[in-house]
């Protein structure tokens, strides 16, 4: 029996929908099946004023031992590093979340906000937000650079916005059956059981990004999204295109952009009007190309391969 604990900060309850609607464990199967004692959830927990009070303070003093205290959202410190503007069971989130994580085997932040910071840490970042160990892609965040959970492990981040319910039900029932240590994680402390390939990974737009043939249109069911409609699968870490979403589609195969949610730099150029859904170019070359691809090797590689393209790749085919 693992005992979890699950709060949340600064968010929109995105991952908490996530992890609700998780179907291969549900929920329900965390608990049944894999011996997970859900302590309280914002959507699932019973416990309320004075009671919620006691069962935190005892997660805190070890009464209650805290196997995995998982986090959503942001840590809000405003205003003047107060964190006043999210007060939770009497006091400050910040300061629960400070002595949850000194007291928990496990810390997992799920969700862009939790691990980077997310949109409420956009500029101008009114809420003083940040990630519980990164703000954006700088390390430290709230708990800093040295912090390690009691069972030795920074803190593990699952992001996205929202993580995939399959992201967080893996990793949580890793933790729980203790095979943590079977899981590397990255330099940003990703599990890259998840995030050492791209959204690009299995897109079945895969033959017209070779093709250089390009949709223009959301929804459309031809072409590659990455050369008019900004999409970044070539060069954001997810398995979107691998481990689908609701088990049959994902943003790209349904001519949707990817948009980045799982790196730390979401939201880009902080949502500056004409950013999103547009390819930044200079004279026709995008100002961002995949990985290991430099200007030079694009030229050539578009023009060869534009001039080959079958004339199948400009017909409307069924890529859902
Ligand atoms: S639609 Fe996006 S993910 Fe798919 S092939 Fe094109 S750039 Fe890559
Ligand atoms: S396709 Fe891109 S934007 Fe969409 S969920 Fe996956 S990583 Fe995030």
């Amino acid at each position: 029996m693992a005992n979890l604990l699950w709060l949340q900060g600064g968010a929109c309850s995105g991952n908490t929908m996530s992890f609700l609607n998780a179907e291969e464990p549900s929920a329900c199967d965390l608990v049944t099946d894999f011996g997970i004692n859900i302590l309280w959830h914002p959507s699932l927990g019973m416990e309320l004023g004075d009671n919620l009070q006691k069962l935190l303070r005892d997660c805190i003093s070890g009464a209650t031992p805290l196997d995995i205290f998982v986090f959503e959202g942001t840590v809000v410190n405003a205003p003047n590093g107060t964190g006043q503007w999210n007060r939770f069971a009497g006091r400050p989130m910040k300061d629960w979340v400070r002595e949850l994580c000194d007291a928990a085997q496990f810390v997992v932040a799920i969700g862009d906000c939790a691990t980077w910071g997310g949109i409420p840490a956009a500029a101008p970042n009114p809420s003083d937000s940040e990630g519980l160990q990164f703000l954006k892609r700088t390390h430290g965040g709230f708990l800093g650079t040295e912090f390690i959970s009691k069972a030795g492990l920074p803190v593990i981040n699952i992001p996205g916005c929202p993580a995939h319910p399959d992201w967080i039900t893996q990793i949580v029932i890793a933790v729980a059956t203790g095979r943590m240590a079977d899981i590397d994680l990255d330099d940003l402390q990703r599990p890259k059981t998840f995030f050492s390939s791209f959204t690009q990974t299995g897109c079945t737009r895969n033959m017209h990004f070779a093709y250089k043939v390009s949709a223009t249109k959301f929804g459309q069911r031809k072409g590659c999204l990455f050369y008019d409609l900004g999409c970044r699968g070539a060069f954001t870490h997810s398995p979107c295109n691998r481990i689908l979403w609701n088990r049959q589609s994902s943003k790209t195969r349904a001519g949707m952009p990817c948009i980045g949610c799982t790196e730390p730099e979401f939201p880009f150029f902080d949502l500056a009007p004409g950013t999103v859904f547009k390819t930044h170019t200079v004279m026709g070359i995008p100002n961002e190309l995949p990985e290991g691809l430099n200007r030079k090797g694009y030229i050539d590689l578009t023009m060869a391969t534009k001039s080959a393209a079958p004339t199948w790749t400009e017909e409307d085919i069924f890529v859902v």
